[in-house]
C-alpha cells in the first residue's frame, strides 16, 4: 500500500500529532564545550513545513543524553508516550530522543500502550548545530508516520533514516552513520520523499500497566571461562531478576547453572537469552545447556534478546508490585517461541 506522504484520504481534518521532546543529540546544541539541550518548541522550529504534514502540538518531558537517564526517567517517557496517546484528540505521537537506549525505551512504551494511535521514537546522530544534521529529516519523517493512519494499531514504532522498524525488534547498530537502526527481524516500512509504504501488521501481546520500575534487574553477558562472580554480585547488590546473555543456543558454564538455581530458590527471576544474533535459546539437553538452566528455574527467552528481556523483566516487576510468581506468570505469557 502506498500514499502520498502527508496525504489524510481517510480523515477529513490534518491529523493531530503530539511531539515530546525527551533530549538526546537531536536536541543538543554545543556550546562552549557544553551541551544545551533544546526544548520541544525549539526543536521543531528546526524543522521545515511540518504544517503541510499535521498539526503539531509540541511538549517537553526531559532534556537528557538518554546515556544518563535512570529508570525513573524511562517510566517518565514511556508513561508521557502512552498518556499523550490515549488522549482522544490525538492522532498520533512523536518522542524525540537520545539514540543510545531509544531501543529499550521504545520497547517499554510498547509494553505499555494499550490503544491505536501510533507512537513513533526518533533522533539524530549528528547534534543541532550542524548544517548537514539528520534530525529535522528524521523528526518529519516521524510526524510523517505517526499521522498516517495505516500507522494506527501498529503499536510503538521507530522511524529514522528512511525506515520505519517495530520496537520489539530494533537495535541501535552504528555508533555515529545516519543508517543508526535497524531490525533483524525485519522492518515495517520506509519512506521516500514523497512517499510512505507500511507493509506489514503486528501482533502484540495485551499491555502491561505502567508502573515504576522499582525492581532492579541486571543483564549479564557470559564470556568464555568465566565464573559466577558476576551473577553473584548482581544477587548481593539485590537484583530481583536477571538476565543471563548466554552462549549460543543458551548454555552457560556449570557454576553458572548452579548460582541460578541458587537464584531462583531465593525467588529471583533469572531469564536466559542468546548472545548470538539469530536463533533464539533452545531447551537442549546436557551440563550447562538450556535444559539444565530451565531445570535450575531460568525461563528461556526465545527470540527475545537480552536488552528486551530485561526491559520486560523490569516490566513485569513492576506490574505486579515484585511479586515473582505474580510476575512469572506474566512473564511466560510473554515469553515467545525458541527460535527458528
Ligand atoms: N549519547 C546520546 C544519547 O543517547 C546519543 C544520541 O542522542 O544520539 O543521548
Amino acid at each position: 500500500m502506498t500514499v502520498e506522504a502527508g496525504a489524510t484520504a481517510s480523515r477529513a481534518r490534518p491529523a493531530n500529532v503530539v511531539v515530546l521532546a525527551c533530549g538526546g543529540t537531536i536536541a543538543t546544541v554545543p556550546v562552549d564545550g557544553e551541551a544545551i539541550l533544546k526544548g520541544a518548541e525549539e526543536l521543531l522550529a528546526g524543522v521545515p513545513a511540518l504544517d503541510d504534514l499535521a498539526r503539531v502540538s509540541p511538549r517537553d518531558v526531559l532534556r537528557l543524553p538518554s546515556h544518563l537517564m535512570g529508570l525513573d526517567d524511562l517510566a517518565t517517557v514511556a508513561r508521557a508516550a502512552c498518556e499523550a496517546a490515549a488522549e482522544p484528540s490525538v492522532d498520533g505521537v512523536v518522542v524525540t530522543h537520545g539514540t543510545d537506549v531509544l531501543e529499550e525505551v521504545a520497547y517499554l512504551t510498547d509494553l505499555w500502550h494499550d490503544g491505536e494511535a501510533p507512537i513513533v521514537f526518533t533522533g539524530a546522530q549528528r547534534d543541532a548545530a550542524d548544517p548537514a544534521g539528520d534530525g529535522p529529516g528524521n523528526v518529519r519523517d516521524a510526524v510523517r508516520v505517526a499521522a498516517d493512519p495505516r500507522a494506527r494499531g501498529l503499536g510503538v514504532l521507530v522511524t529514522f533514516a528512511s525506515v520505519v522498524l517495530p520496537a520489539d525488534a530494533v537495535r541501535k547498530v552504528h555508533t555515529v552513520a545516519p543508517t543508526a537502526f535497524a531490525a533483524p527481524r525485519g522492518r515495517l516500512g520506509a519512506l521516500t520523499s514523497t512517499l510512505l509504504r507500511l507493509d506489514a501488521e503486528r501482533s502484540r501481546p495485551a499491555p502491561l500497566p505502567p508502573a515504576p520500575l522499582s525492581w532492579p534487574v541486571e543483564l549479564i553477558a557470559l564470556t568464555a571461562g568465566g565464573g559466577r562472580a558476576l551473577v553473584d554480585a548482581a544477587l548481593d547488590a539485590g537484583a530481583q531478576g536477571l538476565v543471563l546473555d548466554a552462549f549460543g543456543a543458551g548454555t552457560a558454564p556449570g557454576e553458572v547453572v548452579d548460582a541460578v538455581a541458587e537464584a531462583t530458590a531465593r525467588g529471583v527471576l533469572v531469564v536466559v537469552t542468546s548472545r548470538c544474533e539469530h536463533g533464539g535459546v533452545w531447551p537442549q539437553p546436557g551440563r550447562g545447556a538450556g535444559a539444565d538452566l530451565a531445570a535450575a528455574g531460568a525461563r528461556l527467552a526465545g527470540d527475545l534478546d537480552g536488552i528486551r528481556a530485561r526491559m520486560l523483566l523490569l516490566a513485569v516487576l513492576a506490574a505486579t508490585g515484585g511479586s515473582a510468581d505474580a510476575a512469572a506468570a506474566l512473564l511466560a505469557a510473554r515469553l515467545p517461541a525458541a527460535g527458528h
